[in-house]
C-alpha cells in the first residue's frame, strides 16, 4: 500500500497549489523555483492537517517522512538537526490558502536545547545572540505548542529589564538574556507541567500538531466567519518547516518587510521598513521602530541593489504587487515570504492602471483584481481641510481615512460599546491578533508603538479602517483607563479624531468631507464601462445629488424619490396644508403652491442629467410621515395649554397684588401694569390660540391617518388613486419641467414610475392621467417628449402578474428592499433589531437579505417577473433600485438575468460600475436586443 504524499520540498511543491500547500508554502516553492534565495525547507500539506483534525492524531507515517525531509535539509545546509557542534535550526510556520495575517503563529529557532545551544555558542562565538535565540524559542514554543499565555513571559522580561536597567530588549547583555532564558524555562515547566522537550524531533512533532490545531482555534474560526472564508476557499493549514536564517547576527545582518509598490498610494517604489541586527518578528510586532527601506540605499547599497532585483523578479513572476519578508544574514539576502499585497483602494486603482500601462497585466486583469467594495474607501470621508483644530499628537499614517469616536482601551470594551451604538476608537500600545474583534467594532485604531507594517496597520488597512500607529507621544495607562498626551489627559469615553492619511490625532470631533475622483480611477472606471453590459444609474432626489451622481459616472437616475423634496423645511408646511385640507378645493390650492416647487426641482435634475434618463417615482410613503408624531403633538399641546394658563395667571397678578398689598412700591406697580398690557395684546392677537388650534387639528389628522401597519397601508399608488390630484400635480410637474427643458434645447429623458403596484388596473388608471396631461403639455409647448412610463415591482403579486403589468409598463424597476420584506414577510426594522442577527449566527439564514440580495427567494421571483414581463413586451426595460443595486453579488445576479440596469446611491456608483464589468468578464453576455435597437434608453 502506498502512503499518501503529505510533504513537498520547496523545490518540488507546485507554486500554484495554494489549497494543498497554503499560500505561504506555495509561494515559498514558487520563489525557490524562480531562483530567489529562499532558505531550504519543506511544506507539510493541508491534507495532513485535515487528516490530523479528523483522526485527532498525525497520520501514521508523517513523522517518518518528516525525518527524511529533515535529512534533506541537513544535506542542503551542511548542518545537523540536534547536533551540538553544527546545529540545524528551523522555523515552523503555518499558512493556509487564504492569507490571514497574524491568525496563526510561527515558532522560530526550533531545534535548540541545552546541547545545540552550546553548538550555537561555539559556532557564533556570540553568546548574546545565542541566548537571545534560545529565549525566543522557549517563549514561542511555550506559547504556541504548549498554549502558555504571553503574560508570564512578558512579566519576566519586564523584571529582567528593570533589574538590568534596560529600556529596550537590545540593551540586555548575554548574561541577562541567559537569566531570562532560564526564567522562561522555569515558566514553561510550571505552566506546561513538564520540561521543555530536549529532543528536537519531539519539539517538531508537538509544534506541527499545535499548528494544525490552531486551524480550529477561536481566533482563526472568528476570522473565517467574519470574512466569509468557506472550506472551498481555504481548508486547513499547511506547516512550513524552513531553515532559520538570522538577521540579528550583527550590523551586516538585518530583517525587513517590503511592498513592491506603495500600498498607500500605489506609487512604483519599494515601500517598507527594516531593522539592522534584528529578527523578523521585531519588525512585525512593532517593538522597535524601524527605518524606511529608502535608507537602505545608503546604509547597505549592494544589498539594496539585490532587493530591487528581488522586487523585479517577484513582480515579473506574480504580475501583482507583492508584500514580502526578507532577512539579511551576514551580508546575504534571503526572501522568507511573499504574498499579494493588501493595499488600500487608492493603491489598488493606481497600480491597476500603472501595471496595465507597463504591460505587466491585461486590462481585464486590471479590472478583476480589485474588489469593487474596496472603492468605497475612496469615497470615505476625509477631514475637512479648513478645520483649525490643533493636533494633539502625530503618529504614522498607517491606514488612510478619518474617523472620530470615543476612546476605548481594549477590544472587549470596544465591542461592548459598539454594540450599544457608540462610535469608538480603539487605543492600544500595540495590537495583537487577539484584539481582532476590537478592530471590527472600532471606527479606527490608534497605537502608541509599531510601524506602518505593524499588526495594527496591516489589519486596519485590510479592513479599510483608519489607523494611526507608532504615536509615541501617547502614554497609555490601561489600568487607569486613561492616556496622557503631554499635558492633556484622555479618559475612556472622551472623543478623539484620528486621520490615518496624515497620522494626526485630534481632540474632539472634526467634520469630514467626501473624497474626490482621481485620474486613475476615472481611467479604470472608463474601462469598466466599455466592458459592462449593465448600465449603472444612481438614486438621487435633488439637483445637487444628481450632479454628484453624474460626477461619479452615473448613466442616469434610476430612482428619484419625490418625497425627499416634500420634506424640505420650506415645503413641509405646504405639504401639511395639503394633507390637512378638508375639501378638494383646499387640497388643490395647496397643490398649486407645490407644483412650481416640484417643477423647478425636476428641471434642476433634468438639467444636471441632460441627455440621460431620469426616473421619477410618484409619491410613495403614507401621509403621516409628513406630520409630527402623535406623542410629539400631545406634548406640545400640553405645553401650550400650560403656557396659556400661566399667561392668564400672570395677567391677573397685578390686580391681585394691589388688592392684597396696597403698599406695593410704585415702580413695581408700573412694570406690572406694562406686563399686563402686553399680555393683553398677546391674548387679543390669539397667537397662542392659533398655535394650539393648529396642533390640535394636526393631532386629529394624525389620529385619522393612523394605521395599524402603515407600510402595508394607505401609501404608494393606493394613495395616488384615492387622491388623484396629488399624482396629477406630480405628473404635471415632471412633464412640464421636461417640456420647458426641451423648449430650451436641453435633451431630457423623463420617466415616471408608480410605486407599490399590485395590479395592472392601478397602472392603467395612472397611465390614463399621464396620457391626458402629456398630450395637453406637448400641445401647449409644441414639443414631443421622449418619455417612458413604468412600474416599481416590489409586491409579490406584481411579480406574479408581471405579464399583465407589462402591457402598460414600459419598464420594471424592482424595489428589492420592499420586495424582500414582502417575500420573507419580515419587517426590516423588526427583523434586524430582533431575530436576524441570531438567525445568521445560528446559520438559519446565511446572510441578512436586506444587505445581500436573497437570490434564491427574492431573486427567483424577479427572474419569473422578468421572464413573464418580457413575454408580453420583449423590449421591457428591467432594473433594480435600492441598496442592493450597489452590492456586487446582486449586480452579478442582474447581469446574468438579462437586466438592463442597476440603480444605487451615488457613492456606490463606482462600485457598481466595476462590479458590472466584472460580471461581464465572469459570464459574458451580449447586450439585450432592445438596448442594441434603442441605444439611448435604459
Ligand atoms: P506570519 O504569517 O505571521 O507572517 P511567518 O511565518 O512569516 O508568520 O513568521 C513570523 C516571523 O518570523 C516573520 O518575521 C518571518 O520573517 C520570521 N521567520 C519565519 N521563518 C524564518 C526563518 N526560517 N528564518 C528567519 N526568520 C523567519
Ligand atoms: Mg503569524
Ligand atoms: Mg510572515
Amino acid at each position: 500500500m502506498s502512503t499518501p504524499k503529505f510533504i513537498y520540498t520547496f523545490e518540488e511543491g507546485d507554486g500554484n497549489d495554494r489549497m494543498l500547500l497554503g499560500g505561504k508554502g506555495a509561494n515559498l516553492c514558487a520563489m525557490t523555483q524562480i531562483g530567489l534565495n529562499v532558505p531550504p525547507g519543506f511544506v507539510i500539506s493541508t491534507a495532513a492537517c485535515l487528516a490530523y483534525l479528523q483522526d485527532q492524531r498525525l497520520p501514521a507515517t508523517l513523522m517518518t517522512d518528516v525525518r527524511a525531509h529533515v535529512s534533506g535539509l541537513e544535506r542542503k545546509t551542511g548542518k545537523v538537526f540536534g547536533s551540538a557542534t553544527n546545529p540545524l535550526l528551523v522555523s515552523v510556520r503555518s499558512g493556509s490558502a487564504m492569507s490571514m495575517p497574524g491568525m496563526m503563529d510561527t515558532i522560530l529557532n526550533l531545534g535548540l536545547n541545552a546541547g545545540t545551544l552550546q553548538g550555537l555558542l561555539a559556532q557564533t562565538r556570540n553568546p548574546r545572540f545565542a541566548w537571545d535565540a534560545y529565549r525566543r524559542f522557549v517563549q514561542l514554543f511555550g506559547k504556541i505548542a504548549m498554549g502558555i499565555s504571553d503574560e508570564a513571559f512578558d512579566a519576566a522580561m519586564v523584571a529582567i529589564k528593570k533589574k538590568h536597567g534596560a529600556v529596550h530588549d537590545v540593551e540586555l547583555t548575554a548574561a541577562a538574556l541567559q537569566e531570562l532564558a532560564e526564567a522562561f524555562l522555569a515558566i514553561h515547566q510550571e505552566q506546561a507541567g513538564r520540561l521543555l522537550p530536549e529532543d528536537p524531533y519531539e519539539q517538531l512533532e508537538l509544534s506541527i500538531e499545535a499548528v494544525f490545531r490552531s486551524w480550529n482555534g477561536k481566533r482563526a474560526v472568528d476570522y473565517r466567519r467574519q470574512f466569509r472564508i468557506t472550506p472551498a476557499m481555504a481548508n486547513g493549514t499547511a506547516v512550513n518547516v524552513c531553515t532559520m536564517v538570522f538577521g540579528n547576527m550583527g550590523n551586516d545582518s538585518a530583517t525587513g518587510v517590503g511592498f513592491t509598490r506603495s500600498p498607500g498610494t500605489g506609487e512604483n517604489v519599494i515601500y517598507g521598513e527594516y531593522l539592522v541586527n534584528a529578527q523578523g518578528e521585531d519588525v512585525v510586532a512593532g517593538i522597535r521602530t524601524p527605518k524606511p527601506i529608502a535608507a537602505m540605499a545608503e546604509e547597505m547599497p549592494e544589498l539594496y541593489r539585490q532587493l530591487v532585483a528581488l522586487r523585479d523578479k517577484l513582480e515579473a513572476h506574480y504580475r501583482e504587487v507583492q508584500d514580502f519578508e526578507f532577512t539579511i544574514e551576514r551580508g546575504r539576502l534571503y526572501c522568507l515570504q511573499t504574498r499579494n499585497g493588501k493595499m488600500n483602494a487608492k493603491a489598488m486603482v493606481t497600480t491597476s492602471v500603472a501595471m496595465c500601462g507597463e504591460g505587466l497585466i491585461s486590462r481585464e486583469r486590471a479590472l478583476t483584481r480589485i474588489n469593487p467594495l474596496l472603492l468605497e474607501q475612496l469615497l470615505v470621508p476625509q477631514l475637512d481641510p479648513t478645520h483649525k483644530v490643533a493636533a494633539l499628537a502625530q503618529g504614522l499614517p498607517a491606514s488612510p481615512g478619518a474617523a472620530s469616536g470615543r476612546v476605548v482601551f481594549d477590544a472587549d470594551t470596544a465591542e461592548g460599546q459598539a454594540r450599544e451604538g457608540e462610535r469608538v476608537i480603539l487605543v492600544r500600545e500595540e495590537t495583537k491578533p487577539e484584539d481582532i474583534h476590537g478592530f471590527f467594532a472600532a471606527q479606527g485604531i490608534l497605537t502608541s508603538r509599531g510601524g506602518k507594517t505593524s499588526h495594527a496597520a496591516v489589519v486596519a488597512r485590510g479592513m479599510g479602517k483608519p489607523c494611526v500607529s507608532g504615536c509615541a507621544a501617547i502614554e497609555i495607562d490601561v489600568r487607569g483607563r486613561m492616556a496622557k498626551v503631554g499635558e492633556t489627559v484622555l479618559h475612556e469615553g472622551d472623543i478623539i479624531t484620528i486621520d490615518g492619511t496624515t497620522g494626526n490625532v485630534y481632540p474632539g470631533t472634526i467634520p469630514t468631507i467626501e473624497a474626490r475622483f482621481f485620474d486613475e480611477l476615472a481611467t479604470l472606471l472608463g474601462w469598466a464601462d466599455e466592458v459592462a453590459r449593465l448600465e449603472v444609474m444612481a438614486n438621487a432626489d435633488t439637483p445637487r445629488d444628481a450632479e454628484r451622481a453624474r460626477g461619479y459616472g452615473a448613466m442616469g437616475i434610476g430612482l428619484c424619490r419625490t418625497e425627499r423634496m416634500f420634506n424640505d423645511p420650506q415645503r413641509l408646511p405646504v405639504v401639511q396644508e395639503m394633507i390637512l385640507a378638508d375639501t378638494l378645493a383646499e387640497r388643490r390650492s395647496a397643490l398649486e403652491k407645490l407644483l412650481p416647487m416640484q417643477r423647478a426641482d425636476f428641471k434642476g435634475i433634468f438639467q444636471a442629467m441632460a441627455e440621460l434618463p431620469v426616473t421619477v417615482r410618484l409619491l410613495d410613503p403614507p401621509m403621516h410621515e409628513f406630520l409630527p408624531t402623535a406623542s410629539q403633538l400631545e406634548f406640545e399641546i400640553g405645553q401650550l395649554r400650560n403656557l396659556q394658563r400661566a399667561a392668564h395667571s400672570i395677567a391677573e397678578l397685578p390686580d391681585m397684588l394691589q388688592i392684597f398689598d396696597p403698599d406695593l412700591p410704585r415702580d413695581y406697580v408700573e412694570s406690572l401694569g406694562k406686563l399686563q398690557r402686553s399680555l393683553g395684546e398677546y391674548r387679543e392677537a390669539k397667537r397662542g390660540d392659533a398655535a394650539l388650534e393648529r396642533r390640535e387639528a394636526l393631532l386629529r389628522k394624525v389620529h385619522q391617518l393612523s394605521e395599524v401597519n402603515p407600510m402595508l397601508g394607505h401609501r404608494g399608488v393606493r394613495l395616488g388613486l384615492s387622491y388623484p390630484e396629488i399624482y396629477e400635480m406630480q405628473i404635471r410637474a415632471v412633464l412640464e419641467a421636461a417640456a420647458e427643458c426641451t423648449s430650451e434645447g436641453i435633451a431630457v429623458r423623463p420617466e415616471i414610475m408608480v410605486p407599490q403596484v399590485c395590479t395592472a388596473e392601478e397602472l392603467k388608471r395612472v397611465k390614463a392621467t399621464v396620457d391626458v396631461l402629456r398630450s395637453e403639455i406637448e400641445a401647449r409647448h409644441g414639443v414631443k417628449l421622449d418619455f417612458r412610463f413604468g412600474s416599481m415591482v416590489e409586491v409579490v403579486r406584481a411579480c406574479m402578474r408581471a405579464a399583465a403589468l407589462a402591457e402598460v409598463a414600459e419598464f420594471f424597476s424592482f424595489g428589492t428592499n420592499d420586495l424582500t420584506q414582502a417575500t420573507f414577510s419580515f419587517s426590516r426594522e423588526d427583523a434586524e433589531n430582533k431575530f436576524l442577527p441570531q438567525y445568521i449566527e445560528d446559520g438559519i439564514l446565511r446572510d441578512n437579505p436586506f444587505e445581500i440580495l436573497d437570490v434564491l427567494g427574492v431573486g427567483r421571483l424577479m427572474q419569473l417577473a422578468v421572464e413573464w414581463g418580457r413575454g408580453t413586451r420583449p423590449g421591457l426595460v428591467v432594473g433594480i433600485c435600492g441598496e442592493h443595486g450597489g452590492q456586487p453579488e446582486a449586480i452579478h445576479f442582474c447581469h446574468q438575468n438579462g437586466f438592463d440596469y442597476v440603480s444605487c446611491s451615488a457613492p456606490r456608483v463606482p462600485i457598481a460600475r466595476l462590479a458590472a464589468a466584472q460580471a461581464q468578464l465572469a459570464a459574458p453576455r451580449s447586450r439585450p436586443a432592445r438596448a442594441e435597437a434603442v441605444p439611448t434608453s435604459h
